[in-house]
């Protein structure tokens, strides 16, 4: 089961992502998480990743699109998985039928895009009030869950900063970028019956019972496609 995780920033994405992927044991993949290790690594692609990440931009499709299925790829040979829980990729149209045609060539597809709604005035006041371990991301926020009083990371000691896009000035600039984008992935999802749209603004297990429900129903599903896998041809057939 491959699922994609659509949601805006402060939308609590990867928290549910995480929590997705224990519940169906199948790897959490973060597109930010992957460019982060690639410029850690400081392969040859993180090297690129890198000059983009610097000055501020989104890493181009013709980089991104090939490095995400090459680790969905490299899931499946060294840990046998054939599913995922992927956040942020894609990110546009281009790259979902980019990665509709990888997968269709590998007998396999995107199941479902579930999209966290959540209305732009709850997540202005999340983002900016939203305050960051910078060793082990650890997340507090100033009204609900504050940083110790000494500033450092309750978990590992770490320096809490305040990130600079999360910073009230540029909070607004995000979500108008985020809708603009996404607006175009949600549509293409929605017309192939892809899409499945969750209310976001309930509690942290409110929404997770939501997500698991529907994501439950892409398993049952898969479950019943899944005798008529030996043939390939009855399997595309399933996915159209
Ligand atoms: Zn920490």
């Amino acid at each position: 089961m491959i699922v994609l995780l659509l949601g805006p920033p402060g939308s609590g994405k990867g928290t549910q992502g995480r929590r997705l992927s224990q519940r169906f044991h199948i790897p959490y993949l973060a597109s930010g998480d992957l460019l982060r290790r690639a410029i850690e690594q400081d392969s040859l692609f993180g090297r690129e990743v890198r000059q983009y990440i610097e000055r501020g931009l989104y890493v181009p499709d013709k980089i991104m699109v090939p490095a995400a299925i090459e680790e969905l790829n490299k899931l499946r040979r060294e840990q046998g998985v054939r599913g995922a829980v992927l956040d942020g990729f894609p990110r546009t149209r281009d790259q979902a039928e980019a990665l509709d045609s990888a997968l269709t060539a590998e007998g396999t597809r995107v199941d479902r895009a579930l999209l966290l709604n959540v209305p732009r005035e709850v997540l202005i006041p999340r983002l900016a009030g939203r305050r960051v371990c910078r060793s082990c991301n650890a997340s507090y926020h100033i009204d609900h869950k504050p940083p110790p009083a000494d500033g450092r990371c309750e978990v590992c000691g770490g320096e809490v900063i305040q990130r600079v896009d999360d910073k009230p000035e540029m909070v607004d600039g995000r979500l108008t970028v985020y809708f603009e984008r996404t607006l175009p992935l949600v549509a293409y999802y929605q017309q192939q019956g892809r899409l499945v749209q969750i209310d976001g603004n309930l509690s942290e297990s409110d929404v997770t019972g939501s997500l698991v429900g529907a994501a439950e129903a892409v398993a049952a599903a898969a479950a019943q496609r899944a005798p008529a896998v030996a043939s390939e041809g009855a399997s595309r057939g399933a996915h159209a």
